[in-house]
């Protein structure tokens, strides 16, 4: 057997452009997407979307329900879409989660099973009384009592080189992508480090975030693997995900 990544989408999320992207205006309406990397050695699950309970109740979300409209349609939960996709939620091994905000995480208690894979900085900020008032993060999406695996910079999952976490910090304190070696090639989930293509070509960001400088620095090592051949798929690329949410990657 050899690797896949399967793209899932957990619906949709609109909002004023510039909610996402500084100085843009209009609205514009966003996949939130999941990855399933299947390696011989274990099922991953990278990132887990929004929770279920939104479809019809957007009261978890705080003040962020002011600000984004969900779209989930009925039976799209992630058990739901796992299974159309044939992976059994609950033999996912591990949940690789790039930040801790509520598209990011909301699905994990529908991960029974997995070890959660998450840098030691993000899940730090994630259970930060201060950032919880404030309603940053809500750890009722992933603080659940799975097996938690706080990792510090890059981390390589089953020690060949096939999966990796790469931080990229600036978004959040403790952001991380995952870089997957397929047969066709690298390819990098870039996760919100880059939310669309255009973003990463202006060097534009969103108006909010832990540090700008940080945030382009990871900017600039994403451009470098780009160059030496890395394909980058962004985190919330409508564009790029319409090309890819009906196939699998080898
Ligand atoms: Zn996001």
């Amino acid at each position: 057997m050899s690797l896949t990544l399967t793209p899932i989408e957990s619906g949709r999320l609109t909002s004023a452009k510039g909610v996402l992207c500084e100085h843009a205006e209009g609205d514009i309406t966003i996949p939130v997407s999941c990855w399933v990397v299947s390696h011989p050695k274990g099922t991953v699950l990278f990132d887990t979307g929004l929770h279920k309970e939104l479809t019809t109740d957007s009261g978890r979300l705080g003040a962020s329900a002011d600000v984004f409209a969900v779209d989930i349609p009925a039976g799209e939960d992630l058990v739901a879409l796992l299974s159309q996709k044939e992976f059994d939620a609950e033999k996912i091994d591990f949940i690789v989660l790039s930040h801790l905000h509520f598209d990011h995480c909301g699905g994990t208690e529908q991960i029974p099973n997995a070890r959660i894979i998450v840098q030691e900085e993000e899940w730090l900020s994630g259970t930060d009384p201060k950032l919880i008032e404030l309603g940053i993060y809500n750890p009722n999406d992933f603080n659940l009592g799975h097996s938690v695996k706080q990792i510090k910079g890059e981390f390589d999952l089953f020690g060949d080189g096939t999966v990796v976490c790469l931080p990229t910090p600036g978004h959040t304190a403790g952001h991380q992508s995952l870089r997957i070696e397929l047969e066709s090639g690298p390819v990098v989930l870039t996760s919100d480090c880059v939310y669309w293509q255009q973003m990463l070509e202006d060097m534009s960001f969103p108006p909010f975030g832990f540090s700008r400088e940080q945030h382009r620095d990871s900017m600039l090592n994403l451009i470098k693997l780009q160059k030496e051949g890395c394909k980058l798929i962004f985190g919330h690329d409508a564009l790029q995900w319409a090309s890819l949410k009906d196939n699998v990657l080898r």
